[in-house]
Parts: structure tokens; sequence; C-alpha cells
């Protein structure tokens, strides 16, 4: 009777370097977020300076720091059906929120604004209350 060793163990700690990557494609987003292309290359008839969607300007680059926005992750030799491309929320790069992110954020702080308004009213009709 031979016990065998497992093995599944390295195979687990095995990891995968020195290998060449894949790249990101270009991506062309307007303000509001409209994704234009995600995987274009320099003059790609795709590309557009305003949004088709909404007309607003488009931007390859971070607003903040300029490093390219990411679009697709193309892996060679790797043909990726059914893709679809997620809008990425903040920079890569610089942590700071891409336009259409800090849309989402201000928008977010009126609903919150909007809230305590309701809040505050509900506290002066409890207030007025002679009842209590
Ligand atoms: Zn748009
Ligand atoms: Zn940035």
């Amino acid at each position: 009777m031979e016990k065998r060793r497992s093995s599944g163990n390295l195979n687990l700690l095995r990891r995968r370097g020195g290998k060449k990557m894949g790249e990101y494609g270009g991506t062309q987003i307007c303000l509001d977020g409209h994704t234009i292309t995600y995987n274009y290359e320099l003059g790609s008839p795709l590309q557009a300076k305003h949004c088709r969607k909404c007309g607003k300007e488009t931007i390859t680059q971070c607003l903040s720091c300029n490093a390219a926005i990411r679009g697709k992750y193309n892996i060679p030799n790797i043909i990726t059906a059914g893709y679809k491309y997620e809008l990425p929320n903040l920079c890569h790069e610089c942590g700071q929120p891409y336009p259409w992110t800090q849309t989402l954020l201000d928008n977010a702080v009126e609903i919150v604004a909007l809230d305590e308004y309701l809040d505050n009213d509900d506290k002066e009709i409890i207030g007025v209350n002679p009842c209590i």
C-alpha cells in the first residue's frame, strides 16, 4: 500500500508571474458616463468628441491626473464573447472620482440633504404638537 503525498497544495501556492499579460484598450466616455468606445485604437471611427446620447464632451483620460481611462482588458489569443464593459467609478491612478461618478455623488448628497430637510419638518411637526 503506497501512500501518495498530496501535491495539490503546491499548485495552489504557485503564482502566475513573468507571463506577458494583456493590455487595456483605450476608452472614450462622455462626462455623463455614456461609453462611446471601450476598445478603440487611435483613429477609430467610433471615436467622437461629443456623446451621441447627451451631447456632452467625451474624455479618454482622468481629468485629475491625465491617466488613460482603462477600457477592455485584452488578453492575447483570447476572444471574449459577450463582453460587457463596466464603467470605472474611480481613477485607478489617483483615486479621484470620474466626472460621471462625481455627478452621482453630487446627486446622492442632494438626496441626503432632502432627507435632512424632511427630518427637520418631522421634528417641527413633532415640536408643535400640543398634545405631548
Ligand atoms: Zn452622454
Ligand atoms: Zn486620475
